[in-house]
């Protein structure tokens, strides 16, 4: 990882408090605490917004698409726990931060994005940071990436109307999915895992508010916001 990128001292500061704002939310492991300190978050944020790189919200990235909350991303990370030896899928590359926290805990990332300039601009503050065990897809996420599956972890960084069955053929034995699921205002964070032919599911969150999955599984793309039209 490029020293200066991550020694800048403008932010040194900032990120340490966020890292506290991360642990005031119940997050104690010291491992993801410290993927808050390895990953500057202000590389994978427009210009116009860096100088809230660290703040503890959702910041705009451009193309109507966000960049969620460090604390949300923390949860995800404690929910799933990528080993070093995991395959990861993640649906809604987005800025490529959440990427990059995955990509320093897991063997690999494959990630797919929509939005061909996001992917873009992820891939270059992925490899401002020298990261290197992550493949990028522009594509429809919805449908999964059948062609590195099966995956220990999939993450869907946007709401889906339901579950891609496309998803969960792609999930390995023992693996875990974790997919924000409801309407296009109000989603529950569902959590499923495969026991062989068994997928146990949970939800771990009965309200939350993601952008929409748009794609084959997931919403039209011509729906208007606050539609609940699935596609
Ligand atoms: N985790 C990301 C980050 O750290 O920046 C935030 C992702 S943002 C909340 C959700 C992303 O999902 C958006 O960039 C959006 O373009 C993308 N998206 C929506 N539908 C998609 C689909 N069918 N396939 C791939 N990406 C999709």
């Amino acid at each position: 990882m490029e020293p200066e990128a991550l020694n800048d001292l403008r932010f040194v500061g900032y990120r340490r408090r966020l890292i506290e704002e991360i642990r005031s939310h119940g997050i104690e492991d010291l491992e993801i605490l410290q993927l808050f300190d390895r990953v500057p978050r202000h590389l994978f944020v427009p210009e116009g917004v860096r100088v809230r790189a660290y703040e503890d919200a959702p910041l705009p990235i451009g193309y109507g698409q966000t960049v969620s909350k460090p604390s949300l991303q923390a949860l995800l990370l404690q929910i799933l726990r990528p080993g070093s030896r995991d395959r990861v899928l993640e649906i809604g590359t987005g800025s490529g931060f959440l990427t990059a926290l995955l990509a320093l805990t897991s063997e690999r990332v494959f990630s797919v994005e929509r939005v061909r300039e996001l992917s873009t601009r992820a891939r270059s503050a992925l490899d401002s940071l020298a990261i290197s065990n992550v493949a990028l897809m522009v594509g429809d996420g919805s449908i999964g990436w059948r062609k590195f599956a099966p995956y220990q972890v999939i993450t869907v960084s946007a709401a889906s109307p339901s579950i891609p069955q496309a998803l969960l053929d792609q999930l390995a034995d023992g693996g875990r999915l974790l997919i924000p699921v409801g309407t296009r205002k109000a989603q529950e964070l569902i959590l499923v895992r495969r026991e062989g032919k068994e997928l146990v599911r949970e939800t771990l969150r009965d309200r939350c508010t993601f952008v929409p999955l748009l794609g084959q599984y997931g919403w039209s793309d011509e729906a208007g916001p606050g539609s609940d039209r699935p596609s």
